[in-house]
C-alpha cells in the first residue's frame, strides 16, 4: 500500500482548515447513494406487514399475553448485527450464507474493477483483475469476520418479555461443554436463558444422562436463577434424534451409548424414560425424517416433536404439515427449543406453557411442572417464534442478499432505524475525516474490524480454557490455545496497520506542509 501509487478515486480537495460540509461536497455521490440506502431501509421499516413476531409456530398467528424486546443495547450496534440478522432469519441459513458471499464476491469484484478501470488512464487489465480480487476478498472476509464476531461473541438478539403472570417461558433443549460440540458451562447456559427470557431451561447433553455437575448451594446463581430439567439427547433410531425429559434428579438406569447402530430404539427408550424418570420425549431435529416416520414414532409412544430447532434449518413444507396433522390427531405436543450449544447468543424459540402461579413456585417445582405437563400432553402448550421465516424456495435462496434484507427491514423497529442513521452518517464522516489524512480509509476499518474480531476470540478461548479447568470437560484444550493464538495474531494486525497509518498519515501531512503532493496528478 504505497503512498505514492495511490490511484482510486479522484482525492478531495485539500486544506488543513476545511469544514464538514465541504467535506461533504467532496463526498457527495456517496452520501447521496448511502441517503437512498437508509431512505428505502426506512420506508420498508414502516410498512404495515410487520415479520416480527412473537408467532404461534402453527400456525404464525400473534400469541397474545407475551411480546418481544431487543437487549436495550443491542440496537445500539445494529448495522453491525444486520449480516447477522439478515442470515440468522432465512428459511435455510447455511444456504442463504453461501448465497449472500456468493454475491458479495461478485459485487465486491465487479465495482473494484469498474473504479480501477474509471480510475486508470492507461487501462492495464491486470491490474484492473488484481484490484477486482482484493475487493473481492476484503468484502468477502468482512463479511465473514462480521459473522464470527457474532458466532464468537455471543451479542444476544431478542427476549420475551411475558406480561401474562399465568404463562410458563421453557426451552427444552439446549447443550453444555458436556456436549462434544457445546462451547458453554451449567451456569453460562442458565445465565444467557435467563436474559433471553426462560423461566425453565432442559439441559440435553448428547448421550449422557445428568450429564451436566451440579453444585446448587442455596443462594448459588443456578438457585436464583430460572428452574432446570435433567434430559438427554440421543439417536434412537438411524434417523430419529430424541430428547429424554427427565422430572428426577439421579439417573434410574444407565444409559446405553452406540444407540444408532439399531433399527429403532424409541419405543424403550420412550419407556425407559416414561417409567424410569417420570419424563417425556420429545423428537428433534425431524428434516431426516419421513412422513412414515412420523406415524411410527407416534406409535412408538413418543410426547411430541419439536416443530422448530433454531440450530437447524427449517423444515419442508410437506414434512411440516405431516408433523402439524400428526399431533392434532393425537393430541401430541410441538414444541420450539433453540437447540442452543454457545455458538451466537440469538433466542429466537420459546416454548410457552399456560401454567397459573408457577411463576411463584420455587425454581424446581417450576420445572417439575413443566415436565409434567409434557407427559400429560397439554393442550396449553404453545411453540413460539421470534419472526416469520417464510417458506424455503430454490429462487429465494439465490436471491438471498435482497430476499433477506427486504425481510430483515421490514422487522427493524424505530430504535434500531434510528441507529442505522446515525452509525452510517457517523462512519462516513470518520472515513472521509480518515481519507484526508491517509488513502484507503476502508483498510483501516477493515483492520478495525479484524482487531475487534480477534479480541472477542481471545475472551471466547480463555472462557471456555477456564470452564475446562473447572470442570471435567469435553471440551479440548488444544482447541482454546489455537483460538488464542488466531485472536492474538488478529489482534496484532489490527494495531500493527492502524499505526502504520497513523505514521503514514503524519508523513502526509508533513509533506503537504512543505508544499508536495502525495497523490498522483
Ligand atoms: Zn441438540
Amino acid at each position: 500500500m504505497s503512498d505514492k501509487g495511490y490511484q482510486g478515486s479522484p482525492p478531495p480537495a485539500r486544506g488543513a482548515d476545511r469544514h464538514v460540509p465541504s467535506i461533504l461536497k467532496d463526498y457527495r455521490n456517496t452520501a447521496v447513494i448511502l441517503a437512498l440506502g437508509l431512505v428505502i431501509l426506512t420506508l420498508l421499516a414502516c410498512l404495515p406487514y410487520a415479520p416480527q413476531g412473537p408467532f404461534d409456530a402453527r400456525d404464525y398467528t400473534r400469541v397474545a399475553g407475551i411480546r418481544l424486546e431487543q437487549h436495550p443495547w443491542e440496537a445500539l450496534i445494529e448495522p453491525l448485527a444486520a449480516p447477522f440478522l439478515i442470515l440468522a432469519g432465512a428459511p435455510d441459513f447455511s444456504i442463504a450464507g453461501f448465497s449472500v458471499l456468493i454475491w458479495v464476491l461478485l459485487g465486491a469484484a465487479a465495482w473494484g474493477m469498474f473504479a480501477e478501470y474509471r480510475a486508470q488512464r492507461k487501462k492495464k487489465p491486470f491490474a484492473i483483475a488484481l484490484k477486482g480480487i482484493r475487493m473481492a476478498l476484503v468484502a468477502s472476509s468482512s463479511l465473514i469476520l462480521i459473522i464470527l464476531l457474532f458466532v464468537v461473541a455471543r451479542i444476544p438478539a431478542w427476549r420475551l418479555v411475558v406480561d401474562d403472570p399465568n404463562l410458563l417461558v421453557a426451552d427444552l433443549h439446549s447443550h453444555t461443554t458436556k456436549s462434544h460440540d457445546g462451547l458453554v458451562s451449567t451456569l453460562t447456559n442458565l445465565e444467557w436463558h435467563a436474559s433471553c427470557g426462560y423461566n425453565v431451561v432442559a439441559l440435553t447433553d448428547h448421550d449422557e444422562l445428568f450429564a451436566h455437575e451440579l453444585k446448587v448451594k442455596a443462594d448459588s446463581p443456578l438457585e436464583r436463577l430460572q428452574g432446570f430439567i435433567s434430559g438427554v439427547e440421543v439417536h434412537t433410531g438411524q434417523r430419529v434424534m430424541a430428547l429424554g425429559i427427565c422430572d428426577c434428579k439421579a439417573p434410574p438406569f444407565q444409559l446405553k451409548m452406540g444407540m444408532t447402530d439399531s433399527p429403532d430404539l424409541t419405543a424403550g427408550f420412550c419407556k425407559k424414560i416414561h417409567e424410569g424418570c417420570g419424563g417425556a420425549v420429545i423428537v428433534v431435529t425431524l428434516k431426516r425424517l419421513t412422513t412414515d416416520d412420523i406415524d411410527l414414532l407416534a406409535d412408538d409412544g413418543v410426547d411430541g416433536f419439536e416443530i422448530v430447532n433454531s440450530g437447524h434449518p427449517d423444515l419442508p413444507p410437506y414434512l411440516r404439515q405431516k408433523v402439524l396433522d400428526t399431533c392434532r390427531s393425537r393430541g401430541l405436543v410441538l414444541a420450539a427449543s433453540t437447540d442452543w450449544h454457545g455458538w451466537t447468543g440469538m433466542a429466537r424459540t420459546w416454548t410457552v406453557m399456560k401454567a397459573p402461579g408457577a411463576l411463584a413456585l420455587p425454581p424446581s417445582q417450576r420445572a417439575s411442572l413443566a415436565v409434567r405437563k409434557l407427559r400429560e400432553h397439554d393442550t396449553d402448550i404453545i411453540p413460539v417464534v421470534a419472526g416469520y421465516i417464510g417458506e424455503p424456495s430454490p429462487v429465494r435462496a439465490i436471491f438471498s442478499p435482497i430476499a433477506e434484507s427486504i425481510r430483515y427491514a421490514m422487522e427493524l423497529s424505530t430504535a434500531r432505524v434510528i441507529s442505522w442513521w446515525i452509525w452510517v452518517w457517523a462512519v462516513f464522516v470518520l472515513w472521509a475525516f480518515l481519507h484526508r489524512i491517509g488513502p484507503r480509509p476502508g483498510s483501516i476499518l477493515f483492520a478495525s474490524l479484524v482487531g475487534a474480531t480477534g479480541l472477542s476470540l481471545i475472551f471466547a478461548a480463555l472462557s471456555l480454557i477456564r470452564q475446562g479447568t473447572e470442570s471435567v470437560t469435553s471440551f479440548p484444550l488444544r482447541i482454546g490455545l489455537i483460538s488464542v493464538a488466531i485472536g492474538a495474531a488478529a489482534v496484532g494486525f489490527s494495531t500493527f496497520h492502524g499505526v502504520t497509518y497513523l505514521m503514514r498519515a503524519r508523513r502526509k501531512g508533513r509533506t503537504e506542509q512543505r508544499g508536495g503532493s502525495l497523490y498522483q496528478p
